[in-house]
């Protein structure tokens, strides 16, 4: 719903639209020419949808909205990764980040140009590493400021998006049903189309939604950002793990893992004197064991007034050496640049919290 009290139309499933073009007694098919002018021609009015008639044209126009969102800014190059701020219609800024096809994402090669987009303006969560928890939560977005981001992207870009991670500004699974909704509409054949195995979905343990994700029949990847194997070491860092400690995080993940044929992924930020010790590589390792899980390592990547440091190259060496030991598949970033740092958890750095400054002034 927007503030006119309407519905958007890119928030709608194929069957929905279906019952609407039905209810103004039109034949169904009209549903599918208005997701064709959604998402394969891209038109940006439902007023140029013309092979629609007129009059549907215009009922549609009355009921439901149609969102865009103004690009304020893109930062970095064609061949690096871009940085995108967006302004949403009620004036709140968000940011989603293109990553080449040619970068390395969590230690692995891509060959596939991915999305990191956002889910919420803010986030409660307040991990104490993450820019994203640093100014609280605003709002939950709407599946079509979701699918917006991609939409926007692709447009300036001139690129067709292959890989979609849900690792920008906020908990997805607190925002669960429109991020649902709006993986269907990435994920149909009348959408986006992208498959549901290039689409990973990011969290920092919300157990119950994690079971609730597991009895979606979607097979979309799932990553889980533990970054600490003991309560007493995820406790200082993230403070959901006061709600859900680590053992209720791995039984939600244990209940994921029976109902889904994919591994998951563990998300492991190394923060130096924090979390990398050899005894927390060794019970990371029982963790990974019993879900079956795959573990990426990213190095901490500093944030703007937070205190925290990345361990020396060694150190990350041995903790990742120390998974290996225990045969755990299990990847470290190595890139320079900090590129792909910046794509996901981390869209308020510095350059970015200076231009919304700019922006919100101007
Ligand atoms: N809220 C979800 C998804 C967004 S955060 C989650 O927490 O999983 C996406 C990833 O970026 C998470 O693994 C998060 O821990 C990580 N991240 C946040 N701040 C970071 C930092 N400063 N350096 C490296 N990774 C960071
Ligand atoms: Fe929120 Fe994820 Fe950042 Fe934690 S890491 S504050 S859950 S965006």
């Amino acid at each position: 719903m927007t503030k006119t009290g309407k519905i958007d139309i890119k928030s709608l499933l194929l069957n929905e639209l279906q019952g609407d073009v039905r209810d103004l007694a039109e034949p169904s098919y009209r549903a599918g020419q208005i997701t064709d002018w959604l998402y394969k021609k891209r038109v940006d009015s439902i007023g140029k949808m013309t092979d629609l008639p007129q009059s549907l044209r215009e009922r549609f126009a009355e009921k439901f909205s149609f969102s865009k969102i103004d690009v304020v800014r893109v930062l970095g190059s064609r061949d690096t990764t871009r940085k995108f701020l967006f302004r949403l219609s009620d004036a709140n800024l968000i940011e989603s980040v293109l990553i080449p096809a040619s970068a390395a994402l969590y230690g692995e090669k891509s060959d596939r140009r991915t999305i990191c987009i956002s889910t919420q303006v803010g986030c409660a969560y307040g991990c104490k590493f993450c820019a994203s928890g640093l100014e609280g939560f605003s709002r939950n977005l709407r599946a079509n400021e979701i699918i917006d981001q991609i939409i926007a992207i692709e447009r300036v870009s001139g690129e067709k998006i292959d890989n979609i991670v849900f690792m920008g500004m906020g908990e997805p699974l607190a925002n669960f049903e429109n991020v649902m909704r709006a993986i269907r509409i990435v994920n149909a054949p009348w959408g986006l189309g992208i498959g549901a195995r290039h689409i990973t979905l990011s969290t920092s343990g919300l157990a119950p939604q994690i079971k609730k994700l597991a009895d979606e029949p979607l097979q979309i990847r799932l990553a889980v950002s533990l970054h600490g194997a003991t309560d007493e070491v995820r406790n200082q860092i993230m403070p959901i793990n006061r709600k859900y400690n680590i053992e209720t995080l791995l039984s939600a993940c244990d209940y994921y893992a029976e109902r889904k044929k994919q591994r998951l992924t563990f998300e492991y930020i190394l923060i130096a004197g924090v979390n990398d010790s050899d005894e927390q590589a060794h019970l990371l390792a029982q963790h990974a064991r019993r879900l079956f899980a795959k573990v990426n390592l990213i190095p901490y990547n500093a944030v703007e007034d937070l205190e925290w440091s990345r361990p020396s190259r060694s150190r990350q060496e041995k903790f990742l050496s120390i998974l290996r030991a225990h045969k755990i598949p299990a990847t470290l970033r190595r890139e320079k640049g900090h590129d792909i740092d910046a794509a996901c958890g981390q869209l308020r750095l510095q350059t970015s919290r200076n231009e919304r400054r700019q922006v919100t002034t101007s």
